[in-house]
């Protein structure tokens, strides 16, 4: 951060552990590195995830899922890190039966306690999903609901959906889906829907520099890499040779609440502050 630029404090929202590696490690990892503070809440910790059966005889899944979780956020340069206490409510073909499970939880309670966080904070932005939850899990959809009414309930003047251009999504599957041993269900196809058309973003951000804790951070969730059911996403990018993670994971994307979308895509996620404090 240069001299005389004002320090902000994002919270990033998301679900579970290690969605905060795939979706917004280089936002979060640029803006610690540029003097902001960031603080990082997950709803769940991620019980009820796909991993392997080596891992889960390895001691309790969500004990472990906290530990990656703390050791990814310490890579980005999180001030904080909190957990809101739901449990994974799995994906809706397959729910966890969990008693606590966040996509049933109540609106209000949850954005209660995500709001009390942003009030501590004082925090200026706020990151959650897109409405669909990017590729539908119900635990992100919740992000979204609960994430808004958090954003209102604080008064946080920034909200931003994290999510992912749709085109170039559907361009770096296509070359994933190339890579020997990757199982057919990551066709392009899968995802044709999923997360955002390029023509409603507001924000591309940069983040190539960012790259080796990004990737640190995706490494860090290790138990999300090694399911046995199918190669999980962690575990196919982190197979990307560097040059082509930095292709493909060198920009994050973000529609801004309350921005008319507008070209050039915005690179700054403090944009609006910048502009509304500026004399
Ligand atoms: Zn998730």
């Amino acid at each position: 951060m240069q001299t005389g630029e004002v320090s902000y404090t994002l919270v990033s929202f998301h679900a579970h552990p290690d969605d905060e590696a795939l979706l917004t490690a280089g936002t979060l990892a640029r803006a610690a590195a540029d003097g902001h503070r960031v603080v990082l809440v997950v709803a769940t910790v991620g019980g009820a995830g796909l991993a392997s059966a080596a891992v889960l005889a390895g001691g309790a899944l969500a004990e472990r899922r906290r530990a990656e979780l703390a050791r990814s956020a310490a890579v980005l340069g999180c001030a904080r890190v909190e957990c809101l206490g739901y449990d994974d409510s799995g994906m809706a073909e397959a729910p966890s039966g969990a008693r606590q499970a966040f996509a049933r939880a109540d609106v209000e309670e949850a954005a209660a306690r995500l709001a009390g966080i942003l009030r501590e904070e004082h925090a200026d932005a706020l990151t959650i999903y897109d409405p669909a939850g990017g590729y539908g899990h119900p635990d992100h959809v919740q992000v979204h609901h609960v994430g808004l009414r958090a954003a209102r309930l604080a008064g946080t003047p920034i909200v931003l959906e994290a999510t992912v251009d749709r085109g170039r999504l559907q361009r770096a599957l296509r070359l994933v889906s190339r890579l020997p041993g990757v199982p057919a269900d990551f066709a392009p196809a899968r995802l044709a829907d999923a997360y955002t058309a390029p023509e409603a973003l507001t924000h591309r951000v940069d983040v190539r520099g960012y790259a080796r804790q990004k990737r640190a951070a995706m490494a860090a969730h290790a138990s999300q890499a090694t399911a046995d059911s199918g190669v999980r996403t962690l575990g196919v990018l982190l197979r990307l040779p560097r040059p082509v993670f930095r292709w493909a994971l060198g920009h994050e994307w973000y529609v801004e609440h309350g921005r008319t979308p507008a070209r050039p895509l915005l690179d700054d996620i403090f944009a609006s502050l910048a502009r509304s404090t500026s004399t």
